[in-house]
This record gives C-alpha cells, sequence and structure tokens, in this order.
C-alpha cells in the first residue's frame, strides 16, 4: 500500500510537508515544491504506484480520477482557461519520484514551449 522509502506516499501520509489543496479516498493533490509554471500541482494516488509504466487493471480507477478531478483542481487554483497534465513515465520520460504524479501545469496566459529538444 504505501513504500516506506518513497517521499510521496510520506506527504500522503503526513510525514513530509507540503501545500495540500485536495484529498480524497483515491488521490492527494498539492503544490510542486519547485513551480514551472504560475499553477503548478502534482495529483497522485494515495496507493504506491511506482510509474505509469506499472499499472495492472485495479488501478483504472485511481488514474481515472487523477483525469476527472484535475480539471476543477486547475480552475481553483487560477488555471481556468486551459493546463497541461503531463506524466513523465520511466528513465526516457525523465521520472524522478517513482510514486506515479500528474503535474497539472497552467497559469493566466499559454504555457511555453511544449517539450525540450532530445538531448537538452
Ligand atoms: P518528475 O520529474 O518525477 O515528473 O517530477 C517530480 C516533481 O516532484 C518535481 O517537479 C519536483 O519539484 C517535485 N518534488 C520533489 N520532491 C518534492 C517534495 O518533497 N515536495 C513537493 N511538493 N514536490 C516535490
Ligand atoms: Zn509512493
Amino acid at each position: 500500500m504505501h513504500d516506506p522509502n518513497c517521499i510521496f506516499c510520506k506527504i500522503v501520509r503526513g510525514e513530509i510537508p507540503s501545500r495540500k489543496v485536495y484529498e480524497d479516498d483515491l488521490i492527494f493533490a498539492f503544490h510542486d515544491i519547485s513551480p514551472i509554471a504560475p499553477v503548478h500541482l502534482l495529483v497522485i494516488p494515495k496507493a504506491h504506484v511506482s510509474s505509469l509504466a506499472e499499472t495492472r487493471d485495479s488501478d483504472a480507477a485511481v488514474l481515472g480520477r487523477m483525469m476527472s478531478e484535475a480539471g476543477r483542481l486547475a480552475r481553483e487554483q487560477g488555471a481556468d482557461d486551459g493546463f497541461r497534465l503531463i506524466v513523465n513515465t520511466g528513465r526516457v520520460g525523465r521520472q524522478e519520484v517513482m510514486h506515479v504524479h500528474a503535474h497539472i501545469l497552467g497559469g493566466p496566459e499559454p504555457l511555453g514551449a511544449m517539450l525540450p529538444r532530445p538531448g537538452a
């Protein structure tokens, strides 16, 4: 259910402080500690799932909830005219924290370029 060495599991359990914006039975949402956009939230499953490359059928409900709540969370934080939802996955996807998380990126104005060039 949780990995004692995982920083996002520790955030869910309150063992590491975070700026929480929402929590329900399946998901937890909080502000990214190093925002790269005016609105930068992370939405995560409360139960430990390491990456989108390692999901099972039984993860469908929580993954669906992460997406179905994203728009409301973005709007509540001021991203009321769209946002990006990004799930970095694995080495090639440059995932740094191995607990599935969706980045919600938004702000009052359109964001910059979508992706760095390969190798950047
Ligand atoms: P990744 O590169 O794995 O997709 O993104 C991990 C994200 O987690 C980064 O944007 C990073 O700023 C954020 N992060 C890492 N450690 C913490 C933390 O302790 N608290 C919060 N709020 N965000 C974190
Ligand atoms: Zn975890």
